[in-house]
């Protein structure tokens, strides 16, 4: 395990596209302090969790060390932002610090967020308050304990800076490990800047980096867009199967990898509604719940516009592929979805399809019309499957709908083992989130703890940890807005 000096950081994206790297560098952090540390993240990645503790290692945290041969750079990419594009967006307030080979062989990026302003700044500060960055901590790695692809979250260092916003906050750098940066917005902007070489080049890293198999077959960028909707289809559907509303859904936030990246104004919902959104900047709901997967399938079109130049020099025939292969999204998407839902009511995989799809409508339908607590009901079906109904039946007023439609369920016989499997206890509930963030914000890191010790383990239930696994109170609910 190395200590910080000796990390050795390579550079393969700013080699492989300087002229989408723009070498920058992080801002000085006056007091850097280490908030939070991801131990096993670390260790994974083969880095000593001790040393990053040490001033040096916090230093490599918030940026203000560099390892030796590192080329931290700034990435150009562009992006539609709610619908409208934009063509010059790209890092306003983080670094690729670089890549790594973590413990398993694999390429991870190294990156800071909140790391100080660089040329695509765009009048934005460049600076992030420790709130949303512990946000974005807690989130992702309860996302990835969920068994979610997401990027994660090594570490969050308060700088000693403040950072205005309506009121001054305390700023704080985020690292963050990702198995790449790159995302849809990358090819926009290659394919922006009309060199075909550039946008080959690009394709040809995001195939090395995810999608390997695509190099072997007859029409590699074509494959490599089918990679990507198959990606996306299956991330999308795991999404929606936890409730998890991203709420920036933005181009340049839709990664070619199939993680789960930028985590701003997202939530989980609570009462099942795919109308449900927290984000205060998206007042037209473009993102709501229900929304998503076809936010996602507008977002790979936009990726396949981009990669057209190599999917055929014909431009119509590029076309046709490029459309053929996007209407695999739906029943990706669908087949995803189901078999998720399948599972999360302990069926047998097996189970005909015309059994399941209006089982499974019929009680979406009921927990809608009865706002009912995804979470809770999923988690406590588990219980109604072992012949205690209590836990999900107490939270329907429609009692008798609950009831018809749990004889249909009980009668297929499903599994409360693998349920309780799939179906999480604990997840990062927004007034939880949001108690732990201003406590912390305060200066108190207490309940940022103890939410990431529940949501870390989600699916196992612990004895102390039952108000982590409780619905908001009535009172914080449905006004909620993110930020
Ligand atoms: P996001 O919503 O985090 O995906 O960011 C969208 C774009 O806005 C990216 O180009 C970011 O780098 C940029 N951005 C967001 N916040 C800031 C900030 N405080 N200062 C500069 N750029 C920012
Ligand atoms: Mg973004
Ligand atoms: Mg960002």
């Amino acid at each position: 395990i190395a200590p910080p000096s000796t990390v050795s950081l390579d550079d393969r994206f700013a080699r492989a596209l300087p002229e989408m790297a723009l070498p920058w560098h992080a801002e000085e952090a006056p007091e850097p302090r280490l908030l939070v540390l991801n131990e096993p993240l670390a260790a994974e990645l083969g880095l000593d969790p001790a040393a990053l503790r040490s001033d040096e290692g916090v230093r490599l945290l918030v940026g203000t060390a560099v390892p030796a041969g590192a080329r931290p750079v700034a990435q150009a990419y562009a992006g539609h932002q709610f619908g409208g594009y934009n063509p010059r967006l790209g890092d306003g307030r983080a670094l690729l610090l670089g890549e790594l080979t973590d413990a398993e062989g694999r390429v991870r990026d190294l990156h800071l967020k909140g790391s100080g302003p660089t040329p695509f700044s765009r009048g934005g500060d460049g600076l992030a308050a420790v709130g949303p960055m512990l946000r974005e901590y807690v989130v992702s790695e309860a996302m990835h304990a969920l068994g979610i692809p997401t990027t994660r979250s090594l570490a969050v260092v308060a700088t000693g800076r403040p950072v205005y916003r309506e009121t001054p906050l305390p700023g704080a750098v985020l690292a963050r490990v990702a198995s790449s940066h790159l995302r849809v917005g990358s090819f926009q902007y290659a394919r922006s800047t009309g060199d075909p070489d550039l946008l080959r080049r690009l394709a040809d890293l995001a195939i090395e980096r995810h999608h390997g198999g695509a190099a072997q077959a007859g029409n590699r960028y074509l494959a490599l867009f089918e990679a990507v909707v198959a990606a996306q289809a299956s991330l999308v559907a795991r999404w929606m199967l936890v409730g998890f509303v991203h709420g920036v859904m933005n181009t340049d936030n839709t990664t070619i990898s199939g993680e789960t990246i930028d985590y701003g104004p997202c939530a989980f919902m609570e009462a099942v509604d795919p109308d449900t959104v927290y984000s205060s900047i998206d007042a037209g709901g473009r993102y709501r719940y229900g929304s998503q997967p076809l936010i996602a399938e507008w977002n790979l079109a936009r990726f396949a516009e981009s990669l057209l130049p190599l999917i055929d020099d014909e431009q119509e025939r590029a076309v046709e592929l490029a459309v053929a292969a996007l209407q695999g999204f739906r029943p990706a998407y669908g087949d995803a979805w189901s078999a998720g839902m399948r599972a999360k009511l302990g069926l047998p995989a097996g189970l005909d399809d015309a059994v399941a799809a209006p089982l499974v409508d019929d009680l979406l339908r009921l927990l809608q019309a009865g706002h009912v607590d995804h979470t809770s009901f999923f988690r406590g079906l588990g219980s109604a499957a072992r012949g205690e109904a209590g836990p999900a039946r107490d939270l329907f007023l429609d009692l008798a709908g609950f009831d018809a439609w749990a004889e249909r369920w009980r009668a297929l016989a499903p599994d409360a083992e693998a349920m309780d499997r799939v179906n999480p206890v604990y997840i990062p509930r927004n007034h939880l989130v949001e108690e732990a963030l201003d406590a912390a914000t305060a200066g108190d890191l207490g309940p940022l703890e103890r939410l990431l010790e529940a949501v870390t383990r989600p699916f196992e239930a612990r004895p102390g940890l039952e108000r982590y696994a409780a619905p908001a109170p009535a009172d914080f609910g449905a006004a909620y807005r993110t930020f």
